[in-house]
């Protein structure tokens, strides 16, 4: 069992009111691993107040270098407990080992000193010269400031990830933050509030609000007129809430929502049956991705050849040992998810789509919230499976007659997150990159995702970016600033 986890409320580590917690359950055999501090509106009330006094009244978000050495510190304390975030990226997460050494723990990690190195070498001001209007010669001088205060609010599936990119830029752009991790996650948000007491961050600075309530406590730290900037991951249909919210009072939001994302594998590609097999993927982290391919499309000519290609992958996937570091494959979050998963499975039989493999709940595997690696072939874009995100290990085959038909299905989207194509002709492949409207793209396997590249969605993917510089300006306002021209001495 994991010790009882703390609320982290200007710069002290606390029990919630009236000592509440509540038990953190095992994705992989429903088991409790602990208890977290279950914060409640008075604890969040005073995250707010105290992340708002450390923005008001103190140099953090002024004095950049001393920041900066502060957050070297708290990025060193982080990378020393790697171990800690690996645990509990396994043990709460349901994270198998693969993923472990990948997003859910030590790629963040891992981008840390390059968000800081940015912030460190960051133009704050910059001169855009004299202009004359009105018959006045002004100098003008652009500075970046702090937003002020960030909700982060984060899901489940990649919270090490999700939560750091969040927290890590924000501090170093020199707002402050009150994080709230989702319900099913709040030993790796409690973490990071841990740790920074350890590091010494200032007071005030990073506030962490566990709780286990799914939105109440979300909502009023949206709504509340302390907050300046909203930085969101997880549904669209929260996100959407949370605009309607923040809109209010015309609050910033970043918002970073579902996706559906499609690879288009050419007739021309060279190795088909290895780039085909890569669908397989779909059952990274049991699919618990928002950028996951999920859509696979195929020409229709072969499409029969890449599903068997396909079934194969999927059958000899091993999955749901803990212990093993080389699983890409664990269990779904929790009871909920795999429930919603096993629905959407059932839609698609209703839909007429054809059920290849997978679908069910493993025998074997029966006490933890696993779903098989499902595959279905002959799916139309107009199908549900096929335009909702469904969040767990199921793959969609769709035919396709030529580009610009793929082309067309792939955009055929609510969302606009991620995609791919594969092809041996890279003209071919970049004409298609071009048209589709997501905010990033793989060709023939490039990866997109690190520290320095910016990530976000088109469409109901949401907006703007985390990571990179554009990542980093999320958490900054613009200040123009002028003055007569010559100053008066
Ligand atoms: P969610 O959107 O309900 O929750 C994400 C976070 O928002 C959690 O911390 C939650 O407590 C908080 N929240 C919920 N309602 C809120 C409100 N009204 N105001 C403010 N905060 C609120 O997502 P979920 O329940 O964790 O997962 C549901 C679905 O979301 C998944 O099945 C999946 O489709 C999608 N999802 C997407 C991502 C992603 O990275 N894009 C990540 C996780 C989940």
């Amino acid at each position: 069992m994991y010790p009882n986890t703390k609320l982290l409320i200007d710069g002290e580590l606390r029990d919630a009111e009236n000592c509440a917690t509540y038990p953190d359950i095992s994705p992989w055999n429903g088991s409790e691993i602990g208890h977290a501090a279950d914060g409640g509106m008075e604890d969040l009330q005073e995250g707010i107040a105290a992340a708002r006094r450390a923005f008001d009244d103190t140099d953090w978000p002024t004095d950049h270098t001393k920041r900066i050495a502060s957050l070297r510190q708290y990025a060193d304390v982080l990378k020393a407990n790697r171990q800690r975030f690996a645990d509990l990226a396994r043990d709460e997460v349901g994270a198998p080992g693969a993923t472990v050494f990948s997003a859910a723990c030590d790629a963040p990690l891992g981008m840390i000193d390059g968000w800081l190195d940015f912030a460190e070498g960051y133009e704050w001001e910059q001169d855009i010269g004299t202009a004359e209007m009105f018959g006045f010669k002004s100098r003008r001088k652009v500075w970046k400031e702090a937003v002020g205060v960030v909700a982060a609010i984060t899901p489940w599936n990649v919270p090490n990830q999700i939560n750091i990119a969040k927290v890590l830029p924000a501090l170093a752009a020199g707002c402050t933050v009150v994080l709230k991790p989702a319900p099913e996650t709040p030993m790796c948000g409690a973490l990071l509030g841990e740790l920074a007491v350890e590091a010494g961050l200032p007071a005030g600075v990073l506030n962490v609000v566990t709780s286990a309530d799914a939105a109440t406590i979300g909502a009023a730290l949206v709504a509340d007129p302390r907050i300046d900037a909203i930085s969101f991951t997880g549904s669209t249909a929260t996100g959407k809430t949370i605009m309607a919210s923040a809109s209010q009072r015309v609050a910033k939001v970043f918002l970073e929502l579902g996706g559906k994302s499609a690879s288009i594998i050419l007739d021309d590609v060279e190795d088909f049956a290895k780039t085909v097999a890569g669908g397989a993927m779909v059952c990274f982290h049991a699919g618990q991705g928002c950028a996951t391919i999920t859509r696979l499309l195929v020409p229709r000519t072969r499409h029969d050849e890449a599903v068997a290609i396909l079934k194969q992958a999927f059958e000899s996937i091993e999955y749901g040992d803990p212990s093993s570091p080389m699983q890409i494959m664990g269990s779904l979050i929790s009871e909920q998810q795999q429930q919603r998963v096993l629905e959407y499975i059932a839609i698609g039989k209703q839909e007429g789509a054809t059920l290849v493999t997978g679908g069910g709940i493993p025998a074997d595997k029966a006490e933890g919230f696993f779903v098989e690696p499902t595959l279905f072939a002959n799916v139309t874009n107009d199908m549900r499976i096929a335009r909702e995100e469904i969040f767990g290990p199921v793959l969609v085959v769709i035919p396709y007659d030529d580009d610009v038909d793929a082309v067309r299905i792939a955009n055929d989207s609510d969302y606009g997150l991620s995609g791919a194509v594969h092809s041996s002709n890279m003209e071919r492949a970049l004409a298609i990159a071009r048209r589709i409207r997501t905010g990033t793209f793989s060709i023939n396997g490039g990866m997109w995702y690190a520290g320095d590249a910016p990530f976000g969605g088109y469409k109901q993917s949401g907006i703007g970016r985390e990571s990179g510089a554009e990542g980093f300006e999320e958490y900054l306002e613009t200040k123009c600033v002028a003055m007569p021209e010559p100053s008066p001495a």
